[in-house]
């Protein structure tokens, strides 16, 4: 047989890998439960039909698609959006608004593999459904603010934009929303020249083009400039409008903006309003990122309900922190190997380790029938704290022997008194 190896794009996390990716999910669902969202647990597999509806051309190429033995046109998720929406004109149809909902797991886009960019990564994602309203938009942001603060990010910022701006230019320039989509997949990759070839007229063309040129330091003031520019066209000065409400309860709650970007799009297709993504200073690819999509549910068949999300992408805030050199703030408790000098002594030895498990002390039990200088030299290795002995001298005393390992010094102390003994 030739050995093995992970399929390209595909990843095995092992050890500080496995352990900060973990760590990242348990601080998402952290949050979850302090803002009040309900986790869901959706299938990986999902039908393309749904996964491909709205998801974006970008997407679609990139998607795991495969027909099952039963003959349906199936594809691996690449992302929880589609997902909860389904969800939404489904088994929660009837759920009073607003619905908040969490979902975590793993996503599959065939990407081109680099730093950063895999095959299959996490998300963290979460859904806020049934409010229109500025202040649904701002806790999505301040959750994912919430996130990269908890996990000790440093000089971590926004980049904030609305999708309403340049639909509504679109839109009034008569642009149909295929092409509408077209351009606004190029903006999102930067390629301007390329989307604004695609706009049919030199004034709709030269709209777009001004766009780019309206940033500037301040956020509010960018606001202000895309409303005066987007004046003669209502839909896109409503959504400036919208932008300029969500920017004043986001910044004025202590979330730090970089940039206001007016001519800011994201690859997927079924945003409606504002659109943000949260960077560190050392790496040019989002963290994390998402929107208002007030339209997809009734796309899907439900009823009209306004909706605002965003997805963290777990690996890459594990790539920051590593660049970062974050600390874990896991309080990793003491290590203790268990073992008796002898096999008659094993359902003793192993008593004693569930009750230091019951206890919550972490506890390795000695499976390799090794002697006892080789087992305890090995668990010295591997940075072990104690090893708890269980002999038979001590245990007619209601004892064992506790020793520890680095500082190579051993006592006889009392089954009942063990656990308090390990602790402190
Ligand atoms: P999206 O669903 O496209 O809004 O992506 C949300 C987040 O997922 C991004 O901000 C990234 O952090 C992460 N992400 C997207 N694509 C990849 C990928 N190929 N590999 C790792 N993380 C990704």
């Amino acid at each position: 047989m030739p050995t093995f190896q992970t399929v390209r794009g595909m990843r095995d996390l092992l050890n500080e890998e496995a352990e900060t990716l973990t760590y990242i999910i348990s601080k998402a669902r952290e949050i979850a439960v302090l803002y009040g969202y309900k986790e869901v647990i959706t299938p990986v597999v999902e039908p393309f039909e749904l996964l491909s509806a709205k998801s974006g051309e970008e997407i679609r190429q990139r998607m795991f698609i495969f027909k099952d033995l039963g003959d349906r046109n199936v594809a691996l998720r690449p992302e929880f959006t589609a997902s909860i929406a389904r969800l939404a004109t489904t088994s929660l149809k009837n759920e009073p608004k607003p619905l908040r909902l969490f979902s975590v797991g793993s996503v599959y886009r065939y990407d081109e593999p680099q730093r950063g960019r895999y095959r299959e990564f996490w998300q963290s994602n979460f859904e806020l459904l049934g409010s229109s309203r500025p202040e649904a938009d701002a806790e999505i942001v301040l959750l994912t603010n919430s996130l990269m603060e908890t996990l000790g990010l440093q000089g971590y910022a926004f980049k904030i934009g609305h999708i309403g701006v340049i639909r509504g230019i679109l839109s009034q320039e008569n642009v149909d929303e295929k092409t509408q989509n077209a351009i606004l997949q190029r903006m999102d990759k930067k390629e301007y020249e390329e989307a604004f070839k695609l706009a049919p007229s030199d004034k709709c063309r030269s709209m777009l083009e001004g766009l780019l040129q309206l940033k500037s330091d301040d956020c509010f003031e960018t606001v202000e400039k895309i409303k005066s520019y987007v004046a003669g066209y209502e839909k896109a000065k409503a959504a400036a409008e919208n932008l300029g409400d969500v920017l004043k309860l986001i910044v004025e709650s202590g979330c730090p903006v970089e940039t206001v970007e007016p001519a800011f799009a994201r690859g997927l297709e079924y945003y409606t309003g504002m659109i943000f993504e949260v960077y560190i200073p050392q790496l040019d690819i989002a963290l994390g990122g998402g929107g208002r999509y007030d339209r997809l549910i009734e796309v899907f068949g439900g009823e009209s309900t306004p909706a605002v999300g965003d997805a963290h992408g777990i690996d890459r805030i594990a790539l920051a922190m590593q660049m970062q050199k974050t600390i874990l703030a896991t309080k990793r408790g003491k290590r203790v190997l268990v073992l008796s000098v002898n096999d008659s002594l094993k359902v003793e030895a192993l008593k004693v380790a569930q009750m230091l498990r019951d206890a919550g002390i972490i506890v390795e039990f000695e499976v390799m029938g090794r002697k006892m200088a080789k087992a305890l030299e090995d668990a010295d290795k591997r940075k072990v704290d104690y090893a708890v002995i269980v002999g038979e001298r001590e245990l007619k005393e209601g004892a064992v022997m506790l020793r520890n390992l680095a500082k190579r010094e051993q006592t006889i102390v009392p089954i009942k008194e063990l656990v308090e003994k390990i602790k402190s």
